[in-house]
């Protein structure tokens, strides 16, 4: 059996009688692990007999396997090359978390934070309540937390809550169907055929009456509205689930529709591209394609021709996407073209109503089956083929254990699978373009727009010129002011991209140069004007705006660099009757607005959308014939050998919104590094010039394609430690291998995070095979010397390396 434990290793349980013939591989099974209670799958029932006495598992979860064969063959792989414990592997794959970590968290309402400001609180104050504003100013805090931190926090929580200071979510509700409020959940009573109902034994009057309710009405209903008939229903209704009587399900999702339309009549280089791939689909055998097609090409038509293809063949289709809010048209045009065969995986969706679309998917339910990263473990039956749009996107991969990469994974499970992939992009990441070079993937081309529409004209705008012609530090370039006007005055719509959030990127002092940093990380913080707060954009640390110098206490205290919000205020200042909206995570902090800011912006409540690198991501917005780019240059300067690979990739991105539609479109690009590579080739929108110039670079410092890479980091709360246990560890995996290089340790590049000193270890190797053997050796290096489960951690295929 497996659990979610940092530990690399399976454990096993005695079963009770009564289970013994139920639980099968895949099962989830509920057992004691120290003092807690964990969930955990079932890798395998046996009958060898044991070497120690076992503990007996408590209770069975599924009546069926949540995962089968090939699902559990993945997640071994994932556990093998990400050298990931396989019980992390396993709950990253189940949205169904049963898990016994549950609770409240504790947030400041926005009366709270006014409060907390105007008497500026602090966290050393003396009373409870002062203490725990401060507290919860800085972040919200989970129940436990702060019986941790304030031992007599309770009644102090109580009163503040009744003042309406402190407002508590329990985020419990979420995680379980059973758990979710009963407005959500529908219920009907269990067929008395099925074999899963446990001996029923003592029921509560409350229960007893649910029963005889629903034996009275049969079929489906609302469990909140039954509650109006029988008093505690609510509460009668887990029980009776836990104990198979009745079945509770998530309410059915409610999707906005795209306008229904016909499938288009696919052009040349389409039909083109569908012809191969629908021929491999109907082959029934593994091939991967890369599906190199220009913005505005029509990549998506040819996906829904695929699927189609796949359909027709009796089989399903898994299509990935980095960000599902972000592109609500494409599950509309989805819902449009499978109708209810096809199953979203959203992110914004919670718990149970994504545990609900899994289990549906599972059921056989769904056939198409549209998903973000998480999703490429879609218990799809049958997969014929997969999909994943935007493959360069950063969102495929994981940062956190299993540190997976969706798009890799889709590969691996659609090779077990004889299935095809069809990876998807304008800007293809070096790794995929490499490898449809060297006769891996198959290449297809979309050259052209759709329609003979122009791709977008782009001029480079070199703000070093504008300040010496202008004297001015603007953060708008006279030509992008006047192109911004043109199209208020034409209804045109306008993006206007810098990938900063907040108003300042940094506070700094004038007198003595000091620059205020995050108490937690070697990071400064970003002034938020609209929270009026300091935020750390790694930890979530906030702290109130100083009114001095916290080094010298001099009053010169200056507000540098500016963020997306503060373009937001300067646009109202230019442009006082434009409506204009803002797309970052600042303004998207609930779950559905994504969909909302976007869908008001194309029906064109908004003249100019401004955003972070949330604004490049495929939107398909025909009113919009001007995008500006008010600093092409943030991200060049990263530490990282991705650095201008990224920014091509946004840069031309952000470009290809533009003139979509009827209309030609054009594009400001404001820089300071006129002369970049990235800046130049994305300004031509030239792929195939930039793809060759970065595989020289990347051929002549051996890094990916042409290496296998792997960072590894230690991370300890005391910077000796730290480098200590880095130097042991760096002494432990050398000499390497002869293929093999490992470079430091040398501190991170963000030298501390979340209050931990970071050292890390980079290491290029020419062979997979001895990369992954020499990772292991570090894992079982830190395993013999006792660290703590989080102290090294093993990034293969690292996308950052910060
Ligand atoms: P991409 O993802 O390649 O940037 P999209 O798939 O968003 O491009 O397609 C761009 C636009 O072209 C969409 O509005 C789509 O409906 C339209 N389109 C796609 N294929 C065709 C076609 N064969 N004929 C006409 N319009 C098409
Ligand atoms: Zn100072
Ligand atoms: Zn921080």
């Amino acid at each position: 059996m497996s659990l979610p434990v940092p530990l690399d290793q399976a454990f096993t349980y005695s079963l009770p009688l009564t289970l013994q013939h139920r639980v099968q591989a895949g099962t989830r099974v509920l057992v004691p692990f120290g003092t807690r209670k964990l969930t955990g799958v079932v890798l395998r029932a046996h009958d060898d007999s044991p070497e120690t006495p076992l503990k007996e598992a408590l209770r069975l979860i599924d009546a069926e396997p949540v995962l089968d064969e090939e699902l559990l063959a993945l997640a071994r792989w994932i556990s093998g090359y990400y050298c990931a414990p396989l019980g992390e592997v396993l709950r990253s794959m189940l949205p169904l978390a049963t898990e016994t970590r549950s609770g409240k968290i504790y947030s400041l309402t926005d009366a709270g934070r006014d409060a907390s400001r105007q008497l500026s609180i602090q966290p050393e104050a003396e009373d409870t309540a002062s203490r725990l504003v401060a507290m919860l100013a800085a972040r919200p805090l989970s129940a436990a937390t702060l019986k941790r931190k304030i031992p007599l926090a309770d009644r102090a929580l109580k009163s503040l809550r009744q003042r309406g200071w402190v407002e508590v979510e329990d985020v419990s509700s979420d995680r379980d169907p059973l758990r979710a409020h009963a407005s959500k959940l529908r219920i009907e009573l269990t067929p008395p055929e099925s074999d899963n109902a446990e001996p029923s034994g003592k029921l509560t009057k409350a229960e007893r009456e649910l029963l005889a309710y629903l034996s009275l009405h049969p079929g489906t209903h609302n469990l909140a509205e039954i509650e109006a008939s029988v008093p505690h229903a609510n509460q009668a209704a887990r029980p009776l689930a836990r104990k198979h009587l009745v079945a509770l399900t998530p309410e059915p999702l409610v999707i906005r529709d795209a306008p229904i339309r016909a499938p288009h009549d696919l052009n040349a280089a389409q039909r083109n591209a569908f012809d191969l791939i629908g021929a491999a689909v109907g082959a029934r055998k593994f091939a991967t394609f890369l599906l190199y097609g220009v913005t505005g090409s029509g990549k998506t038509e040819v996906y829904l021709n695929a699927i189609d293809a796949a359909l027709g063949a009796g089989r399903s289709a898994l299509m990935l996407v980095p960000e599902i809010a972000l592109t609500p048209a494409v599950a509309g045009q989805f819902h449009a073209r499978f109708g209810e065969r096809v199953a979203i995986l959203h992110s914004a969706f919670s718990g149970s109503e994504r545990a609900g679309q899994w289990r549906r998917i599972r059921d056989g339910g769904a056939s198409v089956v549209v998903a973000t990263r998480s999703g490429v473990f879609a218990p799809v039956r049958n997969v014929g083929l997969i999909v994943v749009d935007e493959e360069h996107d950063s969102s495929y991969k994981q940062e956190e254990t299993p540190r997976y990469h969706g798009r890799d994974v889709a590969i691996v499970r659609a090779q077990a699978a004889g299935a095809c992939v069809v990876l998807g992009s304008a800007t293809p990441s070096l790794e995929s373009r490499y490898n449809a070079s060297t006769g891996k993937y198959t290449l297809l081309e979309l050259p052209d727009r759709i329609a003979d529409r122009p791709m977008p004209s782009v001029r480079v705008v070199d703000m070093r010129q504008e300040f010496l012609e202008t004297r001015k530090h603007s953060i708008f370039s006279r030509a992008l002011i006047e192109a911004i006007r043109e199209r208020l005055a034409n209804n045109e719509q306008a993006m206007v991209l810098l990938n900063r959030r907040g108003f300042s990127t940094f506070v700094a002092c004038r007198s003595c140069g000091a620059r205020i940093e995050c108490v937690n990380c070697s990071v400064t913080l970003t002034y938020h004007r609209r929270d009026r707060r300091l935020l750390c954009h790694y930890c979530g640390y906030a702290e109130k705006i100083p009114s001095e110098c916290p080094k010298c206490q001099s009053e010169h205290v200056h507000f540098l660099g500016a963020g997306s919000e503060r373009v937001e205020d300067e646009l109202h200042g230019e442009f006082p009757e434009a409506r204009i909206a803002r797309l970052d995570r600042d303004t998207v902090a609930g779950k559905r607005q994504f969909e909302n800011i976007l869908s008001s912006f194309r029906e064109r409540d908004f003249d100019i959308l401004v955003g972070t690198q949330m604004i490049a991501k495929g939107h398909d917005i025909p009113n919009v014939t001007l995008v500006g780019v008010v600093s092409a240059d943030v991200g060049i300067g990263m530490p990282d050998f991705r650095a201008a690979e990224r920014t091509f990739q946004i840069l031309t991105q952000v470009a290809g919104r533009a003139g979509r539609g009827d209309l030609p479109g054009m594009v400001y690009m404001q820089t300071i590094n006129p002369d970049h590579y990235a800046i130049q080739f994305a300004a031509r929108q030239d792929y195939a010039g930039f793809f060759e110039k970065e595989l020289q670079f990347r051929r002549f410092m051996k890094y990916p394609p042409f290496a296998a890479m792997a960072n590894v980091l230690v991370r300890a709360e005391k910077q000796e430690d730290a480098l200590r246990m880095s130097t042991e560890l760096g002494h432990a995996i050398t000499p390497a291998p002869e293929n093999i290089r490992v470079m430091g340790p040398a501190e991170a590049p963000v030298p501390r995070l979340k209050s931990e000193f970071r050292y890390q270890l980079l290491i290029k190797s020419g062979s997979r095979k001895d990369l992954n053997a020499l990772l292991r050796r570090a894992q079982d290096f830190a395993h013999e010397r006792k660290w703590s489960a989080t102290a090294l951690v093993i990034d293969v295929d690292p996308l950052t390396l910060l």
